[in-house]
């Protein structure tokens, strides 16, 4: 499976912002944007000049990488969302959050999307009773997420539970099952992301 393969930490220091993309570690003081809130880079700290541009390509970045999505597939959830009725800055983001990988953390089933992407490329899950090992699988209304029986993942995924406070209301987790029911899409108010998606809208217009 391709990914994006530069440093976590540089990405979300590029960023300026904590993308949350090790897990356990984001939380600490070890966090890297807590540790050097700049660019990374020989120029990092120099004042980078703010065109529109510049602010929207940002913008999509900072999605795509929020998200662990590589370019080509971010643009085809782009189109997909611009043939949705409603808004497509909002049905962009419900695509993206709706990915399987995205769900496992929601849910507090995996400490980053890293991990829930190779919890479900290794098989550890099933969706109504069946194996499903594609990440970018996308959720429906009504689906039972559950851990695969006989997994030996059973304690990673229990330790992720430990770190979860909450999940959104169009989720609903049972820690102690392992289990999980997706009860809608997510409204724009319940996707708790760092993102400004009509920025990416007015790129990908242009
Ligand atoms: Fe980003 Fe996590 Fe690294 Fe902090 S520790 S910079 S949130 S990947």
């Amino acid at each position: 499976m391709a990914r994006d393969r530069g440093a976590q930490c540089k990405q979300c220091r590029r960023e300026g912002v904590k993308l949350f993309l090790k897990g356990e570690r984001c939380l600490t003081d070890k966090c890297g944007v807590e540790r050097r809130s700049y660019p990374p880079g020989e120029h990092g700290r120099g004042r980078a000049k703010q065109s529109e541009y510049r602010l929207q390509l940002r913008e999509k970045q900072k999605a795509r990488r929020y998200y662990g999505v590589l370019e080509r597939q971010f643009r085809s959830y782009y189109q997909r969302a611009s043939r949705q009725p409603g808004v497509t800055g909002e049905n962009l983001l419900r695509l993206l959050e709706s990915r399987f990988d995205n769900v496992l953390v929601r849910l507090g089933f995996a400490t980053s999307r890293r991990q829930a992407r190779q919890l479900i490329l290794h098989g550890h899950w099933t969706i109504n009773g069946r194996r499903v090992d594609v990440p970018s699988y996308q959720v429906r209304p009504d689906e039972v997420i559950a851990i695969k029986a006989g997994s030996g993942a059973s304690q990673t995924i229990r330790d992720a539970t430990e770190l979860t406070s909450a999940v959104p209301a169009w989720l609903q987790a049972d820690h102690d099952g392992l289990t999980a029911k997706v009860l809608r899409h997510p409204e724009r108010v319940e996707i708790d992301t760092p993102v400004q998606e009509q920025l990416i809208v007015e790129l990908y217009s242009k």
